[in-house]
């Protein structure tokens, strides 16, 4: 536990705070795009330990808030089927659809089941032979190749009852969408340290210098998210725009190429919508056409319908940085954990979630 301890001590996370403070002579707005990250910033109050300029906002990096209605409807028609089993990552069975959730059709009977890892959906394919597996394979770059993998195994392996229901999201077509958008308030970004252990810092070259805002790839623990903060402030004192690595304990430049290779093998990049912001160009990823046996939306023949957010929420401004969770008028009174509106609320990487938990007292004062 040294090492984790490291990046959790309060000297270090205060010295660095007070360097933030003696070169900050202006203010900035800085995003830091992972959920996982926010969830740093909220829980150890790192936000509260910069000097007033220094504004975090968080960013649409959490898997789960992302994933649109429309997904969750099609997992959720799927699941009532009889004929089949349909596993899913925890978080997901308490995200809203348009009328109800995964974990309501478990209590109707669908059979539902929790997994950690695609490989248990290729196990359960395997000891059912009967039935129709269905894995709900959503995430950013980091899930990708081990859903790959899962498709990858059952062409292989001849398992012709394991189907994917894909949701992919990447990262860098996000950052674009947001650095072209016309409210865009972010001068820098952290980018998420688990995306870049797969595909490397490279890919955020363009974004660089297309837009000529510094990037900073970020871990996970206060002392790391302190640090990216220190480099991009540096940065843009400096009227820099650099492309630099905080988390080079497990960030290369060029990342995993096996894991990449797997990835280009089973998937193509596609256009993605993104939960409550719409459809982004080249943003996602769907099965290759070689893949298409294995591909949930295509083999059940399901429908694309759009369905609207309930008015009321706006996680599609909190998730681009333009709103604060607490700014919401349904947080923590129609919208909690227990009960949630959004799916920012739900995820343990949402956003809304993460101020539920660390500063809704705050915000109720
Ligand atoms: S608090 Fe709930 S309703 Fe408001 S933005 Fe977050 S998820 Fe949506």
């Amino acid at each position: 536990m040294k090492y984790l301890d490291e990046y959790r001590d309060q000297r270090i996370a205060r010295a660095l705070a007070g360097e933030i403070a003696q070169i900050t002579t202006r203010p900035w707005v800085l995003m830091e795009i992972c959920g996982g990250q926010t969830h740093t910033i909220m829980r150890y109050g790192i936000d509260e330990l910069l000097p007033r300029g220094i504004e975090l906002v968080h960013g649409p990096g959490c898997p789960v808030c992302v994933t649109p209605l429309e997904t969750v409807d099609k997992a959720i028609e799927l699941a009532l089927r009889p004929d089949v089993i349909l596993v899913s990552y925890g978080d997901m069975l308490r995200v809203p659809g348009s009328r109800s959730d995964l974990f309501r059709a478990k209590a109707q009977g669908a059979d539902v089941r929790i997994a950690y890892s695609p490989s248990e959906a290729v196990k359960i394919a395997r000891s059912h032979p009967d039935r129709k597996v269905v894995f709900l394979a959503i995430g950013f770059e980091t899930t990708a190749p081990a859903n790959a993998m899962a498709a990858w195994q059952a062409q292989r392996g001849g398992l012709a009852n394991l189907f994917l229901l894909v949701s992919h999201v990447l990262v860098p077509p996000a950052i674009r969408a947001l650095m072209a958008g016309s409210t865009n308030r972010v001068q820098g970004f952290i980018a998420p340290g688990h995306v870049c252990t797969v595909v490397g810092c490279k890919d955020y070259d363009d974004l660089v210098h297309d837009f000529r805002v510094p990037i900073v790839v970020g871990g996970f623990e206060p002392v790391d998210i302190l640090q990216a903060v220190l480099m991009l402030v540096r940065q843009l004192e400096a009227g820099e725009a650099k492309l630099e690595n905080q988390y080079v304990r497990s960030v290369s430049y060029e990342g995993n190429l096996p894991a990449q290779k797997i990835m280009a093998e089973v998937f193509e990049v596609a256009d993605q919508k993104w939960r409550g912001i719409g459809m982004i160009p080249q943003s996602g990823l769907r099965l290759r056409e070689e893949y298409a046996a294995y591909d949930a939306s295509r083999v059940f023949g399901l429908n694309e319908v759009t369905v609207d957010e309930p008015a009321e929420c706006i996680s599609a401004l909190v998730l681009q940085g333009l709103k604060k969770p607490t700014d919401c008028s349904a947080f923590g009174r129609r919208c909690t954990p227990e009960n949630p509106l959004g799916a920012p609320m739900v995820s343990t990487e949402g956003a809304c979630a993460a101020y539920y938990h660390y500063r809704r007292h705050a915000a109720a004062d």
